[in-house]
């Protein structure tokens, strides 16, 4: 019996261990191979790489194969409490002349801004004279010591940094901010997020527990450590069940926007909300229900919102009225395209200079969130009008995007399977992670 129980037990247990196994490797191994795969290699077509002009970047395995090519680099991770002096002892450097001139002049001061966690290089003869000294300061300066003449030379430039992708997802449980905080998303990759899919998601009022995302984008790094994000590359973001993906495209150099799978433009010709969505913004509605009423009710829509929430214009047009304007309290009217018009009431105030007959465009500051007029708390009341006639936008068919021709389209959809693949890839982690 004691050992019956013994023998039905054991394949459980090994049962369990190998399922445990099988789920870390699927986590892992998809996650290296994508790094090997794409992580540091070129994305999509040349010109649909965006790369500020100021950095001249350098890829890692270049990098990586440079110093395993020359012989005697040796590299310390600084660590808490280390000198300079103990660093060049560590790094094999024998050479009395150099210690003196890093110890005495004055361009090499920089060298002594030791940071715990970054890396210092030296490339010595195999007697431990110094060739190249090597070491970026946190403010991303590239200090180099090299022999020159008798003596020694200090170089100092901005750093090349490695410019690579990251890749994030989240799932919504409590608010976008709380799952992005959790995906450690940095929050200009946030904003960007948000500005992509804002003409597809009220974020206000649509945002649904369960709902999911998932981001690749740009980062720049130098020695390994992540100095700055740059644009996100694609997207996907299911709300409500509704998949929606981003893929960001230059059709032309310099020329880029994002697109459905379907090769439609994802920036539409009118916001679906004018209140900037933000950390301070998102959820307010919750704690200031009361004042949401039926769009029925008085033909408009509102958005509970923080006083000096920024306002923006919902699409391209012209202001035909800024000022006070009975129980609207400080509203401003746009013109737009067509017999389009939006009006935009309660405000606290107007954007600097604002004025009537000016051109403004989709996604201008034009004021800000208030109470003014006949308003119980803090809101913006937005209407939406066809001909002067106050219609609710959510049930219209709005002015199609730019599509991409035929021509553009077969270049676009090779470089959107690749990004399609590495966001069904994050999916299934993030699935796995969920089990
Ligand atoms: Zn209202």
């Amino acid at each position: 019996m004691y050992e019956n129980q013994i023998l039905s037990e054991k394949p459980a247990h090994s049962q369990g261990s190998a399922r445990a196994g099988w789920l870390a490797a699927a986590v892992a191994l998809p996650l290296m191979v994508t790094f090997a795969a794409y992580g540091v290699a070129e994305f999509g077509p040349r010109e649909s790489i965006h790369v500020t002009p100021v950095t001249t970047t350098l890829e890692a395995p270049e990098l990586v194969a440079r110093i395993a090519d020359t012989p005697f680099w040796r590299e310390e991770v600084i660590r808490s409490g280390d000198t300079l002096g103990a660093l060049i002892a560590r790094l094999g450097v024998d050479d009395d002349a150099a210690k003196d001139f890093i110890r005495t002049d004055t361009a090499a001061k920089p060298l002594y801004e030791l940071h715990p966690g970054r890396v210092i290089r030296a490339q010595t003869t195999t007697d431990g004279h110094l060739l190249q000294l090597s070491y970026v300061t946190a403010a991303g300066n590239q200090i180099t010591v090299r022999p020159a003449g008798s003596g020694f030379r200090v170089n100092q430039a901005p750093a090349e940094m490695a410019r690579g992708t990251s890749f994030k997802s989240g799932v919504i449980h409590s608010s976008l901010f709380a799952a992005t905080d959790r995906a450690e998303l940095p929050d200009e990759v946030t904003r960007q997020l948000i500005s992509i899919f804002e003409g597809e998601i009220d974020f206000h009022r649509r945002l649904r527990k369960g709902d999911r995302f998932g981001v690749v984008y740009e980062t720049y790094t130098l020695d390994g450590q992540e100095q700055k994000t740059g644009r996100i590359l694609a997207a996907e973001f299911v709300n409500a069940g509704r998949k929606l993906s981003a893929v960001w495209y230059e059709s032309r150099p310099g020329d880029g926007a994002y697109y459905s799978l379907k090769g439609e433009s994802l920036k539409k010709s009118f916001l679906q909300t004018p209140v900037e969505f933000s950390r301070v913004s998102s959820g307010f509605s919750m704690r200031f229900h009361p004042i949401l009423k039926e769009w029925r009710a008085h033909k408009g829509i509102d958005y509970a919102a923080p006083t000096g929430t920024r306002v923006r214009a919902a699409s391209d047009g012209t202001v035909t009225f800024v000022g006070r304007k009975g129980a609207y309290g400080n509203a401003i009217e746009i013109k737009h395209q067509g017999a389009y018009s939006t009006l935009y009431g309660h405000l606290n105030g107007f954007a600097s200079g604002l004025r009537a007959g000016q051109r403004v465009s989709q996604g201008d500051i034009i004021g800000f969130v208030g109470s003014t007029g006949r308003a119980t708390g803090p809101h913006l009341h937005y209407e939406f009008k066809i001909a002067g006639n106050q219609v609710d936008p959510s049930k219209l068919n709005l002015p199609k995007s730019r599509t991409l021709d035929p021509r553009e389209f077969a270049r676009f959809r090779p470089y959107s399977d690749q990004m399609q693949a590495q966001l069904n890839l994050l999916a299934r982690v993030e699935l796995a992670r969920a089990d």
